[in-house]
């Protein structure tokens, strides 16, 4: 029994925070886990920048209803459920991705919530549990399912390293360099041939 497990920004959607400080112009919004690593040190910068611009969840998501997902992300997607049972473990909140489920079929997606005040300020964030990927990996293994895993960044290492296969996919070159172990692809032609070739099971492309 296997499963497949993705990360979402970077991967199959584009980066929410980085879409979200061109459309308000505030630069210090662009940080992701590519600049900072350390993701309770990212979000506390996040939620001071948005109170200090007196943001609030409905800015956010007016902004994240223009987005689509990368090009060939649902097709993708599509491919790879015929195939395999998938779960989306992400470090975004289901306050944000809404949108973007919607526009991928509602994948299933395990992630964080937003804590807002009455008028919609954010005023904090609640982690489902400390290192959430890699966790999640380390339950399915107890359910006795094979995990090939795939992300883009820093905050996917764990859950790369935890699962039986996994697969780099529009990482950063720093990344690249930095964990030479994981297999690195660039495209969803390549991550469809590296699932294939990662399947104790004979798939066909
Ligand atoms: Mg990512």
């Amino acid at each position: 029994m296997e499963l497949a497990c993705l990360d979402l920004e970077g991967v199959l959607v584009p980066e929410v925070w980085i879409a979200f400080s061109e459309l308000t112009g505030i630069d210090e919004l662009r940080a992701t886990t590519r600049d900072i690593p350390d993701y309770n040190v990212l979000m506390k910068q996040r939620l001071s920048l948005l109170d200090q611009h007196g943001l609030r969840l409905p800015d956010i998501q007016k902004v994240i209803s223009t987005l689509e997902p990368l090009p060939g992300a649902a097709d993708f997607l599509d491919w790879l459920r015929e195939r395999f049972q998938i779960i989306i473990l992400s470090d975004t909140f289901y306050e944000f991705s809404e949108p973007l489920m919607r526009q991928l079929s509602w994948p299933t997606l395990f992630c964080h919530r937003l804590i807002t005040d009455d008028e919609g300020r954010v005023v904090d964030y609640k982690l489902r549990q400390p290192d959430p990927k890699r966790a999640s990996v380390k339950a399915f293994h107890s359910l006795n399912y094979r995990v090939i895993a795939a992300g883009d960044s820093y905050n996917d290492t764990t859950m790369l390293g935890e699962a039986d296969v996994g697969i780099l996919i529009h990482a950063p070159q720093n990344v690249i360099d930095e964990f030479p172990q994981f297999q690195a692809v660039h495209d969803f032609a390549a991550l469809k041939a590296a699932f294939v070739a990662a399947s104790d099971r004979p798939l066909s492309l």
